[in-house]
This record gives structure tokens, sequence and C-alpha cells, in this order.
């Protein structure tokens, strides 16, 4: 073997287990291998897949540094704002702020995104090959998808669906959408059946973003349910927010999400989001604007996590780390129980990979040798601790590393001189 990690907390085993690596493959796992090579002691800590980030706008990202701030707090003003500075965009520009979050994304432990590329023509293709030109530059530190994604609309922005169509051409992997944003529900149709032609002729996954509005009455996500049973792409469609169905009558609600179920769809449910943009016009009570992520899960709906936006006009925040991204989650949904917690990693780990398709995922022989090493005992003290990715791995190799170390300093005679080793995260684990 190449690599392996000792002792490392595996979910699902009783025991703390060694995870052996040969090139970018894990070839074993089970307590005490054998072997040698090179080795990492994870010490009892919690050792995951890497972090899966579905839904992330890395041609945005950052741009609250230089961008004025967002009034209202509302989607339209983001939209707004962000069409100025998208005039002048320049691929180079583009890769460079993309580069930036990508690193914190990997040193955070993950090692997947789907990056979302504003396809239309106000940017043109810049964001695109921007986003592209990334996915060739980070190689080496994690695997990424690029969506061609129509922010302006396809109906709305004339000359939009070429765009989509010549940035697949150019390389982009899967086909976005924004449905819900077209004037017309017969416009939100035909929206979706145009990135369905697209996913056709390309042989492509989709990815929409739908129904991302408090109104009652935005129901994309019915068709969208519908032309993928159709057209028999149960599995091969996601589509984040759907915060919409969080104001839909408790009928109408339990019978799109019986549609969803049926057709496979994935819903990312990007919580924290939703927390700043949603509901910005409501007196009290205020709404918090997400899908009915409980009803989901019962219903046996995949539901992932992704941080979506990174300092933009959109939310100012944002690390990005899936942990935090899950965190969010786990209140904004209200999953608080063992299980529920369970659920809420799921969300940004294997859930995520499920949606991506990514056949290879996971801590079992055979599977990627991508890995997350987390200061912590347990999935709820990782949420709760929200503690450094002691070793993050791509394809076998360590791509990032992190140690923390806090000191307690008491003047109470008798009292313990500190504990080194990131406090009490570092006390919980031997
Ligand atoms: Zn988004």
């Amino acid at each position: 073997m190449d690599l392996a990690i000792r002792n490392a907390r595996v979910r699902g085993q009783r025991e703390l287990v060694d995870i052996a690596m040969e090139g970018a493959r894990i070839v074993a796992v089970g307590p005490g291998l054998g072997g040698r090579g090179d080795e990492l002691d994870a010490g009892g800590r919690l050792v995951a897949p890497g972090f899966v980030n579905l839904h992330l706008h890395a041609d945005k990202s950052l741009l609250g540094e230089v961008m004025r701030p967002n009034a209202s707090g509302t989607l339209p003003e983001a939209i707004e704002i962000t069409n100025d500075f998208k005039r002048r965009y320049d691929p180079e520009e583009v890769a460079h702020r993309a580069g930036r979050v990508l690193e914190a994304g990997v040193q955070s432990g993950t090692t997947f995104f789907r990056l979302f590329a504003d396809v239309g023509t106000i940017g043109g293709l810049r964001a695109a090959r921007g986003l592209l030109l990334s996915r060739e530059r980070y190689r080496d530190l994690c695997r990424i998808q690029v969506v061609a994604f129509p922010q302006e609309g396809l109906l709305r922005d004339p000359g939009a669906a070429e765009l989509l169509d010549e940035a697949i051409r150019e390389g982009c992997d899967v086909v976005g959408g924004l449905p819900w944003y077209e004037y017309t529900d017969a416009e939100a149709r035909e929206h979706i059946d145009i990135c369905f032609a697209l996913a056709r002729r390309h042989g492509l996954d989709i990815h929409m973003l739908v129904d991302d509005t408090d109104d009652p009455n935005s129901r994309s996500l019915e068709y969208l349910a519908v032309k993928t049973m159709r057209e028999g792409y149960h599995g091969r469609v996601a589509a984040s927010h759907c915060g919409a169905m969080a104001a839909y009558n408790d009928v109408y609600a339990a019978k799109v999400i019986d549609m969803v179920a049926t057709a496979g769809i994935t819903i990312s449910v990007n919580a924290h989001i939703n927390l700043v943009c949603s509901a910005r016009i409501d007196r009290e009570p205020r709404r918090r604007g997400i899908a009915r992520v409980k009803e989901l899960l019962a219903r046996g709906v995949n539901v992932v996590s992704s941080q979506d936006d990174v300092n933009d006009p959109y939310y100012p925040f944002g690390k990005p780390d899936q942990l935090e991204v899950a965190l969010m989650m786990a209140h904004t949904a209200q999953l608080t129980l063992p299980q529920e917690l369970d659920q809420v990693f799921d969300m940004v780990t294997t859930n995520a990979a499920r949606a991506a398709r990514l056949d290879d995922y996971g801590i079992a022989p055979g599977m990627r040798a991508d890995l997350v090493v987390i200061d912590a005992p347990s999935v709820h003290e990782a949420l709760r601790m929200q503690p450094v990715r002691r070793h993050v791995i791509h394809e076998g190799r360590e791509v990032a590393r992190a140690t923390l170390s806090c000191e307690l300093r008491r003047s109470v005679p008798g009292g313990r001189k500190g504990a080194t080793g990131g406090a009490e995260n570092g006390a919980s684990v031997n």
C-alpha cells in the first residue's frame, strides 16, 4: 500500500479501523491492517469520505469584496447588482476568485465540487470559461463539474439557449436551469423542455434552481417531476432550493413531494441562503422559506445541502465549509436527534455523491481514496464543535492538513494550566 490512515472512526463500524490506499483507490478497510507505506494516525477521530459540495456559484464568489451591499437583501436585487459586474467578466479573473474558494473548500475537507457558471447574453461564455480553467488548474486537489447555468432565464434572455449549447460544447458537464424565473408558467415549462432537449442531445445530467421564492404559485417543480418521469431521467435530475414548497398548502405539497420521490429527483436545500434571502417582505411570523425537509426525508427523497454562495450579493458569509452548511441545515430544518444528525451528515456526503452519480464514493475497498479526518470523535461532535480537518486526502494523496492550538491561561491557584490541541475537541479524542 502507498498510504494508510490508522485508528479511524468510520460511521457504521463498531471498532476503529485502518484504511489502506494504493494509488487513487482504497484497497482495504479493517482493524489492525498489516502492510508498509506512509501512515497517518487518526487517533480515534472521525474519518469520512470527502465532502461533496453540489451547488456553488464559484464565478460569483467573493464579489462581496468589490460590490455594493444588497440593501433589500432580496434575490432580485442580488441579480441586478451582479449584472453590472458580469458585463466586465474576464475568465482569468473568474478563475482566480474561484481558485481562492476551491482552496478554502479543500482545506475544509471537500473533494468534489459542482460549480455553477452563469451563461447568458450579459456575461456570455466568460464565466463558464473561467470555471473550466479552474477545473483544469485544481485537478490535483479535487474533482470539479461545471454546470452551464442560465441565470437570466432562457425565454427572458433570448440567445441564452444557444450560449448554453455552446458552453456545453466547450466542456461543461451538467445542464443548469432556472425555470421559475421566467415570466409565465407556460414559459417556465418551455424552459424545462429546452433544458431536457439539451441534456438529451449531449447525454448530460440536469441540475436546476427551482421555485426559489416565497410565492405559493411558483410550481415549476411539479412540471420538472413530470418531465423527468416521462423522459426516463430518474436519478439524473437535481433541483435546488424549492422554497416555494414551504408556502404550498399541505395537500399540494404532499402531491409534489410524492412526484419528486417517484421521479427520483434530488432536492438540494441550501438552508442558510434562504434564511438570509427568503421571507424578506414578511412581517411576523417570518417564514424560514426552505423546502419541507422532514417531509421529503420521510418520503425517501434524496436531500442534499450545499454552500451555494460565498460572500456575494446573495449571501455575505460562507467559508466555504460543508460542516457549517450541515450545521445551518440542522438548525433550520430542526434536525437534532442522533439519527437526524446522521441524516444531516449524509446530505453533505453520501446523498450529494448519489446525486452526482459518483459510484466510487465511500469508505470501502475499490472506492476512490478521497477522505477527510475530522478532529472529533463523532458526527455529533463534528457538527457541534466545527473542528479543524486534520487531514484531507484526494486520490490517495494528502492535499491539506491543519492543527489548532488553544491555551487557557488561568490565574486561580491550582487551576489547570491550559490544554493544548484544540481545547475541548482535542481533549475528547486520544
Ligand atoms: Zn444557487
